[in-house]
């Protein structure tokens, strides 16, 4: 009779997080990336455990963690070695059940590597492109984790953020991404990924922003091919690194992607109705009504499986000066001092002119 109630006991506690939907959350971890994969039968992969380079230390997502109650994994998926993005796997594993870790293999020169190849010492392997990953694998709706970038597909490069490992999350018809800070440009190093496996990605509803949103990732070509319903942008308060930065967020306002910040960052102002600064926000997947949730603080978005990106806002999101090297949003208060003879306006933003980033933030 114990035998079973310990049994009974242990097999509720490893299903503890399951509610039957298939879950992704995206963690507010500072200026560094993580997220969970819940599968509908309690399966739990995680993606990127990364410390926070501003307080320099892994207290959010470890806080996250303990809040969900999770005490093992069944996968990990490295996207590349920088600390942003591994440098919490030793804390974590350290009182997690070890799981099966794959990353791009090889090794990197840091300290924050050196830790964490020994925290995951016998545990590691490098999937190649089309290898597929099963959750919940004998139910009739299993969760897949397909890999479709690692160590830049065969192209030669030595830089960190191009070799990031992409995978696509597959649960009935819902299909999201996740691809570290993989590079959508050939400049200062980067070299272009994104553009080579768009195709082979296809239409997204959720993509969780490559590179914060950095300038050189989420090109043109990825978003015109993945155009995703919706975006997760990964961007710390007080980063150096002015994440999000305006050509990203203007590309994907494009694209018709409305996003969620896991906090407001550094870079360029949030537009209202595209863009929402959310803190962890949690996407819960439902096949029986064909919709996917988004939840953040006390607020739940409802989304259809496949219904693509949104049309264009009535509103342009905006304007200059035909005779100004400089571009402003529409509510920009510069914006009222434009001679309605010189003023144009528009959702994407024109060529040859730069952002002026010191417009008032948007209300
Ligand atoms: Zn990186
Ligand atoms: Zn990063």
């Amino acid at each position: 009779m114990r035998t079973i109630l310990l049994s009974l006991l242990l097999a509720a506690d490893l299903c503890a997080q399951a509610n039957g939907k298939l879950q992704l959350h995206f963690i507010d971890a500072g200026q560094g990336d993580a997220a969970i994969l819940i599968s509908p039968g309690g399966q739990v992969a995680a993606f990127d455990i990364g410390r926070d380079m501003v307080s320099q230390n892994c207290d959010k997502p470890l806080a996250y963690y303990n809040l969900l109650g999770i005490r093992q994994l069944d996968y990990l998926f490295v996207s590349h070695y920088h600390e942003d993005h591994i440098g919490c796997v030793p804390n974590l594993l350290s009182w997690a059940r070890p799981p099966q870790v794959e990353d791009r293999g090889q090794s990197y020169d840091s300290t924050y590597y050196t830790a964490y190849a020994a925290a995951t010492l016998g545990k590691r392997a490098t999937p190649l492109v089309g290898d597929t990953f099963v959750l919940d694998a004998s139910s009739p709706n299993p969760v897949t984790i397909q890999v479709f970038a690692v160590n830049a597909n065969g192209a030669g490069t030595t830089d960190e953020d191009s070799v990031s490992l992409s995978a696509r999350i597959g649960y009935g018809g819902f299909r999201a991404e996740i691809g570290g800070d993989l590079t959508g440009e050939n400049s200062d190093g980067y070299i272009d990924v994104e553009s080579g496996v768009a195709a082979a990605i296809g239409k997204l509803d959720v993509y969780k922003v490559h590179h914060h949103c950095s300038s050189s990732s989420s090109n043109t070509a990825w978003l015109t091919l993945t155009s995703p319903t919706i975006a997760i942008v990964s961007a710390g308060d007080g980063n150096t690194y002015g994440h999000p930065t305006a050509e990203c967020l203007a590309r994907l306002h494009s694209a018709g992607t409305r996003t969620y910040w896991t906090e407001l960052g550094a870079g360029a102002a949030p537009v209202p109705g595209w863009d929402t600064v959310a803190g962890t926000a949690v996407v819960t997947v439902d096949l029986a009504t064909m919709q996917y949730a988004v939840a953040y603080g006390t607020n739940t978005d409802v989304y259809s499986i496949g219904s693509g990106p949104a049309s264009a806002p009535a509103t342009p999101t905006y304007a200059w000066s035909k005779h100004s090297n400089e571009y402003h949003y529409i509510d920009c208060n510069y914006v009222k001092s434009i001679s309605p003879d010189n003023l144009q306006t528009g959702n994407v933003p024109p060529a040859g002119k730069t952002l002026h980033h010191d417009c008032p933030a948007p209300r």
